[in-house]
């Protein structure tokens, strides 16, 4: 009885949860914003990370990142998909310089060694991101 009242407020929780995704991603797209985004190759993220499959698959960024697609398009708005093997990590945004030495493994912060910017790691992927997908279209 425990054991299902607990998996049943677990399906609510994912529930809500999808629902939220869902709105904000029809709240996105109407937006008058530039979506950049990195493709992802899902199905390698979870060969690499068996520990974070369920995450990952729970997360469901493949059909997130389909679904702003789609509805980009149906709104006539610009989305733009970089690469996979675009390196949005290594690449220090300030200078340009490829930091190759920089680990697959996940680090918070690294210093580049050519300008000495310090990067948080996302926010400069981020940042990448953005830049990639305006040389793109233009
Ligand atoms: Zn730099």
């Amino acid at each position: 009885m425990r054991q299902e009242k607990r998996q049943s407020s677990t399906i609510r929780k994912r529930i809500r949860r999808l629902y939220r995704q869902m709105r904000f991603k029809f709240w996105l797209a109407e937006q008058d914003y530039l979506i950049c985004a990195e493709s992802l190759n899902i199905r390698k993220m979870l060969q690499q990370n068996p520990y974070l499959a369920r995450q990952i698959s729970d997360a469901g960024w493949g059909e997130i990142l389909r679904q702003l697609s789609y509805k980009c398009a149906w709104q006539h708005k610009p989305f733009v998909q970089i690469d996979a093997l675009f390196p949005s990590t290594q690449v220090c945004n300030v200078c340009g310089y490829r930091n190759k030495a920089l680990s697959k493994r996940f680090r918070e912060h690294w210093e580049c060694p050519c300008c000495g910017a310090i990067h948080d790691v996302d926010l400069n992927a981020a940042k990448n991101i953005l830049n990639e997908g305006l040389r793109l279209l233009s």
